[in-house]
C-alpha cells in the first residue's frame, strides 16, 4: 500500500508526457478554424465548446501535473480573461524543448536561465511592438478577435458592439448575462440591474420613480394554527390578519415608498394594499439579484421591517417592460456601474456557449479600454518576438543560449498551429513567416500575411509569463509523489 514515487529523469520524463496530453486536448481548438469539442459527463450530459479553459476544467485528471496545467490556464482565465489555450500549448511545448535539451546534456538550471532571457527579450519586443487604439475602437477589436472561431463569431457585428458597450460602462464582473430564447441579433444591453420577474398584480404602474425598498422579510401574517369551524371566527381571525398586514405595510406607505422588491413572499392582502397606494411590487426575487438591486439604489437589505427607517431607503427608476417571450422588469439608480445583458438564443447549449465567448470578448474588451496597449495577433506578435530572440547578441553560454533559441521556437508553435489548422503547408508558412518579422497567419485565407487581428498585449504577456514560470518549476521537479486515493486503498485492501 505504497505511495506511487517517480524520481529524477522519469519525473521529468512523465511531466513532459502529461503536458503534451494535456495540450492534446486543446491544441485543435486554437484560432478562427479550431474546432470544438464535445465533452460528456459520466452522467452523459454533453457540451460542446470551443474554450480552452472550459475543456480542461471539465476533465477529470487525476495526475497532479495535469491538475497543475489545468491551474495555470485557470489563473490565466481569471487574469486576463484569454489566451487560455495558447498558455497550454506553450507551456507543453517548453517543456518538450526542454526535454530534448536534457537529453542533449544540458542542465534545467541552464534550461531556466536560457527561457527567462527569452522571455524577457520577447516581453520588451511584445511592448515595442504594441500599439494604443483609443478606448472604443480598442474594445470592439479585443472583442472581435476574442469572439472568432466560437458560435458567438457568427452574431459577431451585434455581439462585439455589445461587448463594447458593456465593457466601457462597467467592470466585467458587474455586467450580467441574462440568456433567455430568441433571436440572438436583438440581444441588447441594458444600464442596471434586469430582473426576470414581472410585478406581483397586473394592476400595478408598470414604470415608478422616487423610493425603492428591498426587503428579505416574508409579507404575510402569522398562519393560524387552529382548525375552526365557526365562520364568525375564521372571519375574525382573518380581519385580525388584515389589521396585521396594515400595520406592517403602514410604515413602507409613510415612507412614500414607490417600488418594492421582496426576495420572499408577498401575500395577496399585503399586494392589495400595494396596489392600492399605487405601489410596484416584486416578490421572490432571486438573493443574487436582490444584492444587486440594493446596490445600485443605494438601499439596505431591510429584514425587520420594525426597525424600518427613512436611510434604509434606496432611489431609482423601474421599468417592467413586457416583452415576448419572457417578460423583465429593469432597475437603474445612482449608483453606476452594473449593467445587464439579454442574451437571445435558439437553444440553451448555443446560449451556453456564446455566454462562454462572451465572458472572454467583454473582459478583453475592458482590459484594453483600461489598458490601452494591444498587439497584433493571428500570430504576427510570437513571430515578431522569436525574430527579436534569434537577432539578440548572445549574452549567456551556449547552453543555456541554446535554451533561450528553444524559446523562440516554442512561441512559433501558436502560428505554426493556426497555420496547421488551416490546412497550410507548414514547411512553407514558417520559411515565409521567417522572411517577414511582421507577418502572420490568415487561417481564413490559408495565406501568409500581414494582419489586421489585434488582442491585448496583456493578454500576450500574460501567456508567456505563465508559461515560462510553471515550465521553470515543473523543470526543477525532483520527485512526484503520487499519494493513493482514499478509493484506490480501499480496492487494494480487498484484494
Ligand atoms: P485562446 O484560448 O488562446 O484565446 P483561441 O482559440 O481564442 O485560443 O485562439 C486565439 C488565437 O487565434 C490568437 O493567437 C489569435 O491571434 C488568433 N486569431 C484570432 N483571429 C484570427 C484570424 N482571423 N486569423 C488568424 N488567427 C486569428
Ligand atoms: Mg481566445
Amino acid at each position: 500500500m505504497e505511495d506511487e514515487v517517480i524520481r529524477g529523469r522519469d519525473a521529468q520524463r512523465h511531466i513532459v508526457e502529461i503536458a503534451i496530453e494535456v495540450a492534446s486536448r486543446v491544441r485543435k481548438t486554437l484560432g478562427p478554424l479550431g474546432f470544438d469539442m464535445m465533452l460528456v459527463d459520466r452522467m452523459g450530459e454533453h457540451l460542446q465548446t470551443n474554450d480552452g479553459a472550459t475543456i480542461l476544467k471539465m476533465q477529470d485528471f487525476r495526475d497532479p501535473v495535469a491538475k497543475m496545467i489545468v491551474e495555470v490556464a485557470k489563473a490565466q482565465e481569471e487574469q486576463v480573461f484569454d489566451g487560455t489555450t495558447t498558455t497550454v500549448i506553450l507551456l507543453s511545448e517548453l517543456l518538450r524543448l526542454a526535454d530534448t535539451l536534457i537529453e542533449r546534456g544540458i542542465h534545467p538550471n541552464d534550461i531556466s536561465r536560457g527561457y527567462r532571457e527569452g522571455l524577457r527579450i520577447a516581453l520588451e519586443s511584445a511592448k515595442s511592438n504594441s500599439f494604443s487604439l483609443d478606448p472604443q475602437e480598442g474594445a470592439m477589436e479585443a472583442a472581435k478577435t476574442a469572439l472568432t472561431g466560437k458560435t458567438a463569431g457568427d452574431y459577431s457585428d451585434k455581439l462585439i458592439d455589445l461587448c463594447a458597450t458593456a465593457a466601457l460602462s462597467a467592470r466585467p464582473e458587474e455586467a450580467k448575462i441574462l440568456a433567455m430564447p430568441g433571436n440572438t441579433e436583438d440581444s441588447q444591453v441594458i444600464e442596471g440591474v434586469v430582473v426576470m420577474k414581472e410585478p406581483c398584480l397586473s394592476a400595478m404602474p408598470s414604470k415608478a420613480k422616487g423610493k425603492i425598498l428591498v426587503l428579505d422579510e416574508d409579507l404575510a401574517p402569522p398562519q393560524a394554527n387552529i382548525s375552526l369551524s365557526d365562520p364568525t371566527k375564521i372571519a375574525e381571525i382573518a380581519k385580525v390578519q388584515d389589521e396585521y398586514i396594515k400595520n406592517r405595510l403602514n410604515s413602507i406607505l409613510e415612507l412614500d415608498v414607490k417600488v418594492v422588491f421582496c426576495q420572499k413572499q408577498i401575500d395577496s392582502r399585503a399586494q392589495q394594499v400595494f396596489r392600492k397606494a399605487g405601489i410596484l411590487a416584486l416578490r421572490q426575487v432571486r438573493k443574487s439579484d436582490i444584492h444587486r438591486i440594493a446596490e445600485v439604489t443605494g438601499a439596505t437589505i431591510v429584514s425587520d421591517l420594525a426597525s424600518l427607517s427613512e436611510e434604509d431607503i434606496g432611489t431609482g427608476e423601474v421599468n417592467f417592460v413586457k416583452a415576448k417571450p419572457n417578460a423583465y422588469t429593469t432597475i437603474t439608480g445612482p449608483e453606476k456601474g452594473s449593467i445587464s445583458i439579454l442574451l437571445y438564443a435558439i437553444t440553451e447549449q448555443s446560449a451556453q456557449e456564446i455566454m462562454r465567448a462572451l465572458d472572454d470578448a467583454i473582459g478583453v474588451a475592458w482590459l484594453v479600454a483600461t489598458e490601452p496597449n494591444m498587439v497584433t495577433g493571428a500570430g504576427t506578435i510570437q513571430n515578431q518576438m522569436a525574430r527579436a530572440i534569434e537577432k539578440a547578441v548572445p549574452t549567456l553560454d551556449s547552453k543555456a543560449e541554446a535554451a533561450k533559441l528553444a524559446f523562440a521556437e516554442a512561441l512559433l508553435l501558436i502560428p505554426k498551429t493556426l497555420a496547421e489548422s488551416a490546412g497550410m503547408d507548414l514547411m512553407d508558412t514558417m520559411h515565409e513567416l521567417s522572411q517577414d518579422a511582421d507577418a502572420g497567419v490568415d487561417a481564413l485565407a490559408g495565406a501568409v500575411s500581414h494582419m489586421s487581428v489585434r488582442e491585448p498585449l496583456a493578454v500576450v504577456q500574460s501567456a508567456m509569463k505563465a508559461a515560462v514560470e510553471n515550465s521553470v518549476a515543473l523543470l526543477r521537479t525532483h520527485a512526484i509523489i503520487k499519494s493513493k486515493s482514499f478509493q484506490e486503498m480501499f480496492e487494494e485492501s480487498h484484494r
